[in-house]
């Protein structure tokens, strides 16, 4: 072993929580976590880092005819077809759709996920959204950040020895405050592979969504056209704050000539980590 692979070994065992960087994504529904980090789940994933994306309910209400335990079973297929595609792993935990409270179960439930995951990265949304289910969602990823260290919480399942970076999805919101793109990924080459993870998903992006937005009528028939509607309906222009991260993490050339990314917010209650850090969690940076 050279003494530059060495050290390259010392520095990620000092960083992850085992031998290499683990990766866990929480989302309200089966296909929050597709929405917002598919792209960067992606990339990671092509390095062989493991990455896992948690639904916190299990979608049954999400859709116009179709409910109950018919939906949920749809949901989970959609999702475990999305995790092929994408190359990463896919739970669906089995708490009813619309009716999330940030109880100390379920709070419970999260940290044994992010403990047995072992993760050293953790996402989810921010607090504020105009849906209870990702409100909550978020509430209950904060209340177990920190926690996941304590050993006396949740002692059936071994307690991490350090609190993971937890980071925040992009979103619009503007109260109490807008999204702060601390971190920027061109997701450029998986942008395609990001529809086809979002394409899994029929009962949402081509039936529900459209649906309550009165657009049913738009969605295309044929599964190209279908897929390039989604691809634009999906995809938006990259903001001058998001530039600006984009060309902090990769330069003024990469960082100006990216079209897709996917941004993330570090979040006050995980462990802090410096740029250093922050490019070895995420190592598509600059590349
Ligand atoms: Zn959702």
């Amino acid at each position: 072993m050279s003494n530059l692979l060495l050290a390259a070994v010392s520095v990620t065992s000092l960083f992850a929580q085992g031998d290499k960087v683990r990766i866990i994504a929480f989302g309200a529904h089966p296909d929050d976590c597709d929405i917002r980090a598919s792209g960067t789940a992606a990339l990671w994933a092509k390095m062989g880092y493991p990455v896992k994306f948690v639904s916190v309910t299990n979608g049954d209400a999400g859709h116009q005819t179709m409910h109950g335990a018919e939906l949920a079973r749809r949901r989970l297929a959609e999702a475990k077809e999305s995790a092929r595609r994408l190359g990463i792993e896919y739970e669906v935990l089995d708490n009813p759709d619309g009716k999330l409270l940030p109880t100390l179960e379920v709070r419970e439930e999260i940290i044994r996920q992010i403990r047995g995951w072992k993760a050293d990265v953790v996402l989810a949304p921010r607090p504020n959204d105009y849906h209870p289910d990702h409100r909550y969602t978020a509430v209950l990823v904060q209340d177990a950040a920190y926690m996941v260290v304590v050993p006396a919480v949740t002692p059936d399942t071994p307690a991490l020895r350090r609190n993971p970076v937890f980071l925040y999805y992009e979103d619009g919101f503007q109260r109490p405050n807008p999204f702060r793109p601390d971190v920027a990924v061109a997701i450029d080459k998986v942008i395609d592979q990001k529809i086809n993870a979002l394409d899994s998903h029929v009962s949402q992006f081509y039936e529900w969504l459209p649906w309550v937005d009165g657009k049913l009528q738009d969605v295309p028939k044929g599964p190209a056209e279908r897929k390039a509607w989604l691809k634009k309906a999906r995809t938006r222009e990259i903001n001058p704050a998001i530039r600006a991260s984009l060309v902090k993490w990769y330069g003024a050339e990469h960082g100006n000539a990216a079209r897709y990314y996917e941004a993330f917010e570090l979040c006050e209650y995980g462990a802090r980590p410096d740029d250093a850090r922050i490019r070895q969690l995420f190592p598509m940076l600059g590349h």
